[in-house]
């Protein structure tokens, strides 16, 4: 995809702060961070959005998750994490490139949602 800020970020014409890659996954810190461990994991090839994948990406999205518990580790979140894909309109999804936040650090994090006004 010509036009996707995460495909130029793949292909290195966007510089990124780098935590993980291989042939298939690159990890990098997030720009706006909302803890202090917060990186995302993404498939090099472009997948728009959780919604919208088949059976032929559950090998990444497979090796995306088994990687996470390491690399948080290692950015700084030694006991846990939270892992949040936003998905679509609905899931507030900003970049249509489909991501895995990482989001931890040395200490708890607040509620995982607000909670509802009732
Ligand atoms: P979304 O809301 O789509 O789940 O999250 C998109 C995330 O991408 C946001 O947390 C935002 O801070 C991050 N982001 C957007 N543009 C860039 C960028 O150019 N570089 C990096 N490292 N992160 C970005
Ligand atoms: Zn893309």
């Amino acid at each position: 995809m010509d036009d996707c800020i995460f495909c130029k970020i793949a292909r290195g014409e966007i510089p990124s702060k780098k935590v993980y890659e291989d042939a298939e996954i690159l990890g990098f810190h997030d720009i706006n961070p909302q803890a202090p461990v917060h990186f995302m994991l993404i498939p090099k090839k472009h997948i728009a959005t959780l919604a919208g994948v088949t059976p032929d990406d559950a090998g990444v999205l497979g090796r995306m998750l088994t990687l996470s518990g390491r690399l948080a580790r290692e950015q700084g979140s030694p006991d846990g994490y939270r892992t949040i894909i936003n998905t679509g309109r609905i899931g507030r999804q900003d970049v249509m490139h489909l991501h895995i936040h990482i989001i931890g650090g040395p200490e708890p994090l607040g509620r995982m949602l607000p909670k509802p006004n009732v």
